[in-house]
């Protein structure tokens, strides 16, 4: 395969794309470990996959436990190759308007908390095995990197700050280590939002049409899996077929701006 040998590190592998990612890389030779919050999903992640997979129960908004799931990556695995920061949640839309002024405190806090600081605490977590075997970091970011609608302000800003976060981490760590990520548009998963705005209960797949949104405001007019978007992680993965690409988005969205349509 592709990434024989390879050692990725992906968090939020326990469903949706990041469940899709895990799987693609086994396939593809790639020795993978998960961080995922969710127990039940990393318990199912290993019967699907067996020894080609190792997991840890924790939160990506800890520094202690990215650290942990780097560390056991190259103690099972012998290196680290590829960091996929993927864990996210998403505010449904909520707008300025219609939070409380409670809500954009406590959402905020939250959802940047894991969107963002999660992503900068992983990349600290596995930088010093990234500059040892001249990896790579992918962080899954979205359309609502780039237009607005996509979510509320919470969720979209989330997703613009992650652009500049790529951005600084590609021109820190170069030239050990490449910085990229890709912006996926909506799917059909189990992503919740925020427990401070009463979202930690609700999943985009339940909450509104997404495969219908997507395919009816996406310019391809297709109907999308999570494993549709995964081909540019393996790009981006692969060295031999990305080794001057560093701090860019692969926007893979084909969406743009969707109708306003207001809440969810
Ligand atoms: P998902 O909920 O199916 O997968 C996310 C995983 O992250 C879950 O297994 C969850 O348990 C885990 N997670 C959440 N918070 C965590 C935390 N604090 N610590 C550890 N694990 C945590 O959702 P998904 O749609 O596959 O989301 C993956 C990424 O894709 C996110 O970054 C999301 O913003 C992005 N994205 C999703 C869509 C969409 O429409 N679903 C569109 C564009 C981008």
């Amino acid at each position: 395969g592709r990434l024989d040998g390879r050692s990725v590190l992906v968090t939020g592998g326990g469903s949706g794309l990041g469940h899709a990612l895990v799987g693609r890389f086994v396939e593809h030779g790639a020795r993978v470990t998960v961080l995922d919050r969710s127990e039940p999903k990393l318990t199912a992640l290993r019967e699907a996959f067996g020894t080609g997979v190792r997991t840890l129960t924790g939160d990506v908004t800890s520094f202690a436990d990215n650290k942990e799931a780097a560390d056991l990556a190259v103690r099972e695995f012998g290196a680290l190759d590829t960091f996929v920061g993927n864990a996210g949640v998403w505010d449904f839309g909520r707008s300025l308007l219609d939070a409380s002024p409670e809500e954009l405190g406590t959402g905020f806090d939250e959802l940047f908390s894991i969107n963002v600081k999660g992503y900068l605490l992983g990349a600290k977590a596995v930088a010093p095995h990234l500059i040892s075997s001249r990896g790579s970091m992918i962080f899954t970011l979205s359309n609502a990197a780039f237009f607005p609608g996509g979510g509320g302000p919470l969720y979209v800003s989330s997703k613009h700050a992650g652009v500049g976060l790529v951005r600084q981490l590609a021109y820190e760590l170069a030239p050990e280590v490449r910085v990229n990520a890709v912006a996926p548009g909506g799917m059909a998963t189990d992503l919740r939002g925020p427990g401070a705005m009463g979202l930690a209960d609700r999943s985009v797949a339940d909450a509104i049409p997404i495969r219908q949104m997507v395919r009816d405001n996406g310019a391809l007019r297709i109907e999308v899996e999570p494993d549709d978007y995964v081909g540019a992680y393996l790009y981006l993965a692969c060295r031999d077929d990305s080794a001057t690409v560093t701090g860019t988005v692969v926007d893979v969205s084909s969406w743009g701006t969707p109708k306003r349509t207001g809440a969810v």
